[in-house]
């Protein structure tokens, strides 16, 4: 896949382009000369629900002002959670300032906050909700396994059903065990890779997510150089070795000087999910070089997976890992993980094989481990991901916004660009005002520290100014694009990007 913006050229992005030009077909939004009517925000925004911002009282109000305005309901419910939480908040990426929505109630592409404005929804559950807000079959599953009990301490068929559904997807997952979040899966993927070698360090890329246990603090948002983060022992971190991202050769010289690597982890499309895009052909080479090595290779799908294909990453781009991470999608809005892969590797879980093969068993308790109401709402999102183009629809959503919010860009002379592949778009704010054209960016070009730690207070004000216009992208900035979204509501989130250019440029910010 050519990770670049765009063309995009995978099997993927030619279906996309089927279905955004039967899209076309059907009257829908045009992706080469994107026109979409110029609303205001008035027109635009949450008509009937007691809040519009017309261009008549702009000149009054600044972008902070006319959120406050918005928004009274959120701004008393923050108050009460900055008494309750460290920040008000309760996951760092739900930090906006002044302060961030509260939510009431979400269906589809769209939800409502406290104050009853409707907003199109490109945070999706951090990426979990491929198909939407409360998708009604999601939903029956979930709501049949709650009225049967929540736990049983034991076995039961749904978690045999959810396990199918991942085989299904993912041939490579020949064992599966379940977690209850993408950093529990990550934690013992470093544990089994590390018991199974016989091996001390993990390689790593900078840049690349995979959750918030101590393995893996360094090197994501800050400690680059892998000095430990507060509270993380120093002997921990000594033990991930990080590496530029795509930096092949240096991996290739690790694994060569260094007989202690146990693992290479990372996220298939770039670390934040291709917000420091890897280049084509990484996988391939990664797993060429690790398989002749003994270095286990771990796909870290947490966001990837049933969202970019239906078989994740590691099908569309046909790289069978040793070990894959899942969690999001996976537990279909609820909360779930899992580590799978090659069975001798996960029957270092298994009580009698280890033993047998002469390893000792790792431990493996976890009170919500397969909890029957994920395991339903899982089993029914992977068996509509499989059996619908839901991934496909995404995807064509995500290129066609892609290209539309370039063209605004391009219309309001703003020298940023928005970039991404699949279904997730990362907003370049440019910070040091690189010569760049939004509709020909290559991400690849500038330098990733750029893309990924340079971006700033820009980040909340053109946050804020998006969601006065009815959008709540997230604090990448960009959104993960569902396949709930329809044509109207791409876009009206064209249309509210240009009211926000505009708020931003009045003020400055631009
Ligand atoms: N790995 C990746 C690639 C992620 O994006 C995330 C979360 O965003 C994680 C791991 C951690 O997952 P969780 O938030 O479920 O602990």
């Amino acid at each position: 896949m050519g990770l670049a913006a765009e063309p995009d050229t995978t099997r993927q992005g030619e279906l996309a382009l089927r279905i955004v030009a039967a899209m076309r077909g059907a009257g829908e939004p045009d992706t080469a000369g994107v026109e979409p009517a110029r609303a205001t925000l008035a027109s635009a925004g949450p008509a009937g629900h007691g809040w519009a911002m017309s261009d008549h009282a702009l000149p009054n109000l600044t972008i902070e002002a006319a959120w406050r305005e918005k928004t009274a309901g959120s701004e008393k419910l923050a108050a009460a959670a900055a008494e309750l939480f460290p920040s008000g908040i309760t996951h760092d990426g739900r930090h906006l300032k002044p302060y961030g929505l509260y939510v009431d109630r979400a269906a589809g592409a769209h939800k409502w906050d406290v104050d009853g404005h409707r907003y199109v929804d490109y945070y999706g559950g951090h990426g979990a909700l491929l198909l939407g807000h409360a998708h009604p079959e999601v939903t029956a599953a979930a709501q049949a396994a709650l009225g049967h009990g929540t736990h049983f301490a034991a076995g039961h068929p749904l978690e045999i059903a959810w396990a199918r559904a991942v085989q299904r997807l993912m041939p490579g997952a020949e064992r599966v065990r379940f977690t209850s979040s993408g950093t529990e899966a990550t934690l013992m993927a470093v544990r089994l890779a590390r018991a199974f070698t016989g091996r001390r360090r993990i390689v790593r890329f900078r840049a690349h997510f995979h959750g918030w246990h101590d393995h893996m603090t360094s090197g994501y948002t800050a400690h680059f150089d892998g000095s430990p983060t507060p509270g993380v022992l120093a002997e921990i971190g000594a033990h991930s070795v990080l590496v530029e991202p795509n930096d092949v050769a240096t991996v290739r010289d690790l694994l060569d000087a260094d007989a202690d690597v146990a693992a290479v982890i990372l996220e298939p499309t770039g670390g934040s999910f291709g917000m420091v895009p890897n280049r084509d052909g990484l996988l391939a080479d990664l797993r060429e070089l690790t398989a002749a090595k003994g270095v286990l290779l771990i796909l870290d799908e947490v966001i990837t997976g049933f969202r970019v294909a239906p078989g994740g990453a590691q099908g569309e781009f046909g790289i069978t890992p040793d070990l894959v991470t899942l969690a999001k999608i996976l537990a279909g809005g609820l909360p779930g993980g899992a580590i799978a892969g090659r069975a001798e590797v996960l029957e270092l879980l298994d009580f009698e094989k280890a033993p047998a093969r002469g390893f000792e068993k790792i431990h493996h308790p976890g009170t919500f481990n397969a909890n029957p109401v994920s395991a339903a709402a899982g089993a029914a999102a992977l068996r509509i991901i499989a059996e619908s183009d839901a991934c496909a629809r995404a995807n064509a959503s995500g290129m066609w916004l892609r290209r539309a919010l370039n063209e605004a860009l391009a219309e309001a002379g703003v020298p940023w660009a928005v970039y991404g592949t699949f279904s997730g778009f990362h907003i370049f704010t440019n910070p040091d005002r690189r010569p760049i054209r939004p509709t020909a960016f290559d991400p690849l070009a500038v330098p990733w520290p750029e893309l990924k730690t340079r971006q700033g207070a820009i980040v909340h004000r053109l946050r804020l100014a998006m969601l006065l216009a009815g959008v709540d992208f997230n604090n990448w900035p960009g959104g993960f694009v569902s396949a709930a979204l329809s044509a109207q509501d791409l876009a009206d989130t064209v249309d509210a990007f240009r009211e926000a250019l505009r708020l931003l440029k009045r003020e400055g910010d631009v």
